[in-house]
């Protein structure tokens, strides 16, 4: 597969040749910390950030969508998102997320097919940035990844310093380096020796921590008042939901004025939320906190082991930044796991 190497001042060239056929995205400094945006190579681009506050999910699922409009009993549908992009410089465990998110919404497992997502997917290169500096929350090795992991990209991209080294991993990415092969070196063996000590790195600075066997550990305790231990100081916010890169529940909503014309719009939902599972008959069978957080894990580490044969976190550590009340995943996992089960 092709690789490269290029100086990060020459990045805006780069830039400046993608942007006549796709949309460049990149992490940048904003208001509420490194988020991603739309780039045309003015922009500094925030090469050493530990990781977004929202993650990427949003440009193939995105927060509040569009799915149709109506009037009467008339319906339009939306065209199709097609918008060719380049999603440069998001952390390998963003990545991964959306191999999770295909199965629930790609066809990548043969059961859903979402034709809002596909018409997106199809049209998105991901140039993963491998991390230098993981921050403290991560726990990606945890769940069977690393810093490097290339799972989900098309390129992944290391931080070298002044330079960045750049190597294809699909025949997407092959054929964009090839594309645009003018504006790379060669990679001599100083470059790949600089990777592997970067990459060395920060492995050493990654804590795991046990989870072997904790699917069957959660399926047997369901019903056990560990879970209330568990949910201890919940606020039911739901922002470690909507942080999660790899949540994905939607709630779709119709929105009509007096006229008769509408919309019906997609937006992210919670199931740290009271209604997320209320009935019209007035029942809940999640009524309380302790059951929408064993929901979460459930979800996450057994569910989707079942469903999709995949745990649904990529330890990217947001839940835990983002909680108001300091709630740490990691450590309700271990407790989990220590339950004993006869
Ligand atoms: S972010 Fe924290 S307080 Fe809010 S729902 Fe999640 S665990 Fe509970
Ligand atoms: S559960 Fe927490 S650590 Fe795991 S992917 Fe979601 S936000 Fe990241």
């Amino acid at each position: 597969m092709e690789c490269g190497i290029i100086a990060k001042a020459n990045i805006s060239k780069l830039i400046d040749a993608v942007k006549k056929k796709a949309v460049f995205y990149a992490p940048v400094n904003g208001k509420t910390g490194v988020e991603f945006k739309e780039v045309d190579g003015k922009q500094e681009i925030a090469f050493d950030y530990s990781n977004s506050k929202i993650p990427p999910k949003k440009f193939l699922f995105p927060q509040c969508e569009l799915l149709l409009r109506f009037k009467d009993n008339n319906l339009t549908d939306t065209p199709l998102n097609t918008e060719k992009a380049i999603i440069f410089g998001l952390r390998p465990c963003d990545t991964k997320s959306f191999l999770y998110l295909d199965k629930a919404f790609g066809d990548t497992y043969g059961k859903y097919d979402d034709p809002y997502y596909r018409a997106r997917r199809g049209n998105v290169l991901f140039v993963s940035m491998a991390c230098n500096n993981p921050c403290k929350t991560c726990f990606c090795t945890t769940v069977g990844s690393h810093p490097a992991d290339t799972a989900g990209s098309d390129i992944i991209a290391y931080d070298l310093g002044s330079e960045l080294l750049l190597e294809a991993t699909t025949p997407g990415g092959d054929e964009f380096l090839k594309t645009n092969s003018g504006l790379f070196d060669k990679i001599k063996d100083s470059h790949r020796k600089e990777k592997d000590k970067k990459i060395n790195a920060a492995l050493e600075k990654m804590k795991k921590f046990d989870i072997d066997g904790l699917k069957q550990k959660i399926d047997a305790v369901f019903l056990d008042e560990v879970w209330q231990e568990i949910v201890d100081g919940c606020l039911g916010c739901g922002i470690c939901t909507y942080l999660c890169p790899t949540c994905y529940c939607f709630d779709v909503t119709d929105e009509k004025k007096s006229s008769g014309e509408g919309v019906r719009v997609r937006t992210w939902d919670s199931c740290q939320y009271s209604l997320f599972t209320y009935h019209t008959s007035g029942h809940n069978p999640r009524n309380n906190k302790t059951k929408r957080m064993r929901q979460r894990i459930m979800h996450k580490f057994s569910y989707t082991v079942d469903n999709f044969e995949d745990t649904y976190c990529v330890g990217c550590g947001r839940c835990i930044r983002g909680c108001p009340v300091n709630l740490d995943i990691r450590e309700k996992l271990q407790k989990l796991n220590k339950v004993n089960v006869e």
